[in-house]
């Protein structure tokens, strides 16, 4: 049982091969005797012609001696004549004792026909011979007889020749197959040997690309991005994981300060109210940072039944600005709401999306100073829903604005604002599985505008 895919297309490869040789040989092998036959035949029938002419113009004893003559002058052991009387008794021949094993007796041949051609197979000599028996004018018959030597033997030079040909043309093929099929398989030495590292935790060998042909190189170039993707998810879940320790970390030091403090310190009743309630609120922070991670890992995991609802979103749009209103005119920002009239549909969930939208705008008052500026829009474009959210705060440097979707990132200019770094990380994972898309765009101290891209739903 042959277990390489290497050695099994060598197989395969070689035997082809072989096989179309033994064909091209078998065609060219019957089409040489075919045609030497022929011409043997050819040579026969002109022979027969010539003699034939004799026996027209000369008496039977001039063409004995003709016979006789041909015979000697061509070989007696390669050629040989014999003359029929119409009764069928033998009235002349050339020297036939190269000849033991011709049979005596002559068959009648019709007349005025081609004559019959034989092929005689002589044990004695090895070899065979091809007889005309041919009908001369007044019922005589006239029988020539080759012997085929050189023929059989050209045919044999031709078999042993192909024979010694073939050996080492498929000695070759299996040599070129083998060396074909290795270079092939090599791409996928490579990929195993990087699964390899990858199984022992090392991701930075990817499969060379460009050398193995086209197939070979899409799959290396599809393991180096699956590489890639997997690489980048373990090193966010990482970060992810690190970000969650270290942010739960801080919560859970304060209660056990606050619990340490209490138990050390007067122990009256209102203290212990005031503790329990200081208590509750990071317990609440906490729960709340666990929730938002939670249904971010649910956004993400996708939301195919819940695409079933239409949502309105200029009518989301409207409310999440209303909802605002009094958090923005407590801070001193004004909101302007700019949605039209028409209903732009998209398919969704709509507590998502309004958490999505609220989020940004959250963001947007929190970010901008008092006396500032929030623009909340909606509007449909070329089969999009497009929603904006723009500000006139402090702006996000150019450099940041990639990470800013990242989850628990918060920008060292927003360390004193409340906040988990988890808002931006939902709208994007909501907007996402949706199908859609949220950009940034921003300027220090000038503003930043977030714009949301839904596909329209089309009916
Ligand atoms: P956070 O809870 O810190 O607001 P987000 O994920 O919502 O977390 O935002 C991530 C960071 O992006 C914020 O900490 C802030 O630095 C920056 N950011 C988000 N929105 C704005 C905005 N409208 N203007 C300026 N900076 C912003």
């Amino acid at each position: 049982m042959i277990r390489t895919l290497t050695a099994r297309l060598t197989l395969w490869y070689t035997a082809l091969f072989g096989l179309l040789s033994l064909l091209a040989f078998s065609v060219a092998y019957v089409t040489l005797a075919a045609n030497l036959n022929n011409r043997m035949d050819d040579e026969l029938r002109r022979e027969f012609q010539e003699l034939a002419e004799v026996f027209r113009h000369h008496e039977q004893a001039a063409v004995a001696r003709e016979l006789i003559a041909e015979a000697e002058s061509e070989g007696i052991s390669r050629v040989f004549y014999r003359l029929y009387s119409p009764q069928l008794e033998m009235v002349a021949s050339s020297d036939l004792s190269s000849w033991p094993e011709l049979d005596t007796q002559a068959t009648p041949v019709p007349e005025d026909t081609g004559g019959r051609l034989q092929t005689l197979i002589l044990s004695e000599q090895r070899c065979s011979a091809r007889v005309l028996t041919q009908a001369l004018e007044g019922g005589y018959i006239l029988q020539i007889g080759y012997l085929l030597q050189d023929d059989e033997r050209l045919l044999e030079h031709f078999r042993e020749s192909f024979g010694i040909g073939f050996t080492i043309a498929l000695l070759g093929a299996a040599l070129v197959g083998f060396l074909v099929a290795r270079r092939a398989m090599a791409g996928l030495g490579h990929i195993q040997q990087a699964t390899n590292h990858i199984i022992r935790g090392d991701f930075s060998r990817s499969v060379p690309l460009g050398r193995y042909g086209e197939e070979i190189d899409n799959l290396a170039l599809a393991f180096n991005q699956m590489q890639e993707r997997v690489r980048i998810l373990i090193e966010e879940l990482r970060s992810v994981t690190n970000n969650i320790a270290h942010d739960l970390r801080s919560p859970l030091t304060r209660i056990r300060g606050l619990a340490e403090t209490t138990l050390t310190g007067g122990q009256n009743l209102t203290e212990y109210q005031e503790t329990a309630g200081a208590v509750i609120e990071e317990c609440d922070k906490m729960v709340s940072m666990v929730n938002t991670m939670l249904e971010i890992a649910e956004a993400d995991a996708g939301m195919r039944k819940l695409l079933e609802t239409s949502v309105d979103m200029a009518a989301i749009v409207r409310d999440v600005g209303e909802l605002f209103l009094t958090v923005a005119e407590d801070k001193g920002v004004e909101i302007q709401v700019a949605v039209p009239d028409a209903q732009l549909m998209v398919r969704g969930d709509r507590t998502r999306l309004q958490r999505a939208v609220a989020n940004l705008l959250d963001n947007a008052i929190k970010y901008t100073p008092s006396g500032g500026k929030v623009t909340l829009s909606a509007r449909g474009e070329s089969s999009q829903v497009l929603i904006s959210i723009a500000d006139t705060g402090i702006g996000i440097p150019q450099g940041e604005q990639g990470r800013i979707f990242d989850r628990f990132c918060r920008l060292d200019q927003s360390r004193s604002t409340p906040g988990s770094g988890l808002g931006l990380s939902l709208v994007q994972a909501v907007v996402h599985s949706h199908g859609g898309k949220v950009q940034v765009g921003s300027e220090v101290g000038l503003g930043s505008v977030f714009t949301i891209r839904l596909p329209e739903q089309s009916e």
